[in-house]
């Protein structure tokens, strides 16, 4: 096997932090589908519209792309182990890239985490603690925020929170979604690209990804960054409407995993973007981001989490307000798989006619 760069987003090393090709951990991150709608773009009116398939990662998620650099970085620090906060799907990745570089890893979730993401920290081996009221009060989230650092520093463990507040390093993995978005795309930029956000982080760094690329390739029109936001947890949103510079302060009634984070760490660098490159923020009920899940799988056979259904869901939306015209070049971000949140599956499911038994006989009898 070819193992110049070591596989995975090392590909991309050259715009990462450093890090010596014997300590890149891969497990097989991003190099992830990039889909055209068949149904629903058409439905929409636009000819153009995109799927960007991160589900596809090892775990389910975008965050292996960062779990893949900051637990790199951790090895050449020579930290001991890793520790952090996740609503389950960093929790996941962390907990997947610290066992493939045989790091202890501490996480800390949700109270109310879904049990997929969960499942799968706890297979690969993290050590986990759920916290009461995380992903509903900004002050727990706060205040673990204190003690998982403060703890870091005493155990000489790396801080893996997925947000450039906490974390730049390890959050450049993220940028490597822009990239491979420049290449798949016959080297050009998407017009459009629509990110859920909790804390922000995802948006940022793929917002700093595409300006990275603009400055190196001279390209001068950026793609036009539409952040979307569950409306029970959209403090980025709301300030972007009430032309803020600073996210709102709101805890989360939110039900979507992975978009409760009333924080929101990277909310005031998400801001800037949106307002730098002229792009502009949707909110989305749960229950329209859960029907965009359906259709999703019904109509294009993706089946992913709410928080990456969301997307779709602001395209929608902005299709209505007239913000994107019939030839704009559209991707959504399609952060996590179907596997991660299995209720909101088995809700799909549970609409739909009973899956009968029939014995063999039975079938012959009919023809
Ligand atoms: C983490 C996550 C998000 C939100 O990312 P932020 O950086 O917190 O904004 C969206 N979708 C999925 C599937 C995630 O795991």
């Amino acid at each position: 096997m070819s193992d110049d760069y070591g596989g995975g987003i090392w590909k991309y090393a050259n715009y990462l932090p450093h890090v010596p090709s014997d300590r890149r951990v891969t497990i097989g991150e991003g190099h992830t589908p990039l889909v055209r709608s068949r149904h629903i773009g058409k439905e929409l009116g636009l000819s153009r519209l995109y799927f960007k398939l991160e589900s596809a990662n090892p775990t389910g998620s975008y965050k292996d792309r960062i779990a893949a650099v900051g637990v790199s970085r951790a090895l050449v620090a020579g930290q001991a182990g890793l520790i952090g906060t996740s609503s389950g799907n960093a929790g996941a990745a962390f907990a997947a890239y610290a066992a493939a570089a045989g790091l202890p890893y501490e996480l800390f979730v949700l109270e109310r985490i879904v049990p997929a993401k969960l499942a799968q920290a706890v297979a690969f081996g993290a050590k986990v603690k759920r916290i009461r009221g995380l992903g509903q009060s900004t002050d727990v989230s706060l205040r673990l925020g204190d003690h998982v650092h403060e703890r870091a520093e005493r155990m000489n463990y790396a801080v893996a929170i997925t947000a450039f507040a906490f974390n730049p390093p390890a959050m450049a993995g993220v940028k490597t979604i822009a990239y491979e978005l420049f290449e798949q795309m016959g080297n050009t930029m998407p017009e459009a690209v629509f990110a859920p956000a909790g804390s922000g982080g995802l948006f940022v760094g793929l917002a700093q990804g595409f300006e990275d690329l603009g400055v190196e390739r001279f390209i001068e029109r950026l793609p036009c960054p539409v952040i979307v936001q569950s409306a029970g947890c959209c403090n980025i949103v709301e300030a972007w409407r009430q032309g803020l510079d600073a996210p709102v302060q709101q805890d989360s009634t939110s039900q979507i995993s992975g978009l409760q984070v009333p924080g929101a760490f990277d909310g005031t660098a998400a801001l800037a973007f949106v307002r730098r490159r002229h792009g502009w923020g949707e909110s989305v009920p749960d229950a329209e981001t859960w029907n965009w899940q359906r259709r999703l799988a019904e109509l294009e056979g993706i089946l992913c989490e709410p928080a990456a259904a969301i997307t779709l869901a602001g395209v929608a939306r902005s299709v209505q307000a007239g913000r994107l015209s019939a030839d704009t070049s559209v991707v959504c971000i399609i952060s996590g798989a179907g596997y991660k949140d299995m209720a909101s599956v088995q809700t799909i499911v549970d609409s739909k006619p009973d899956v009968p038994l029939c014995s063999v006989e039975q079938l012959e009898v009919r023809g």
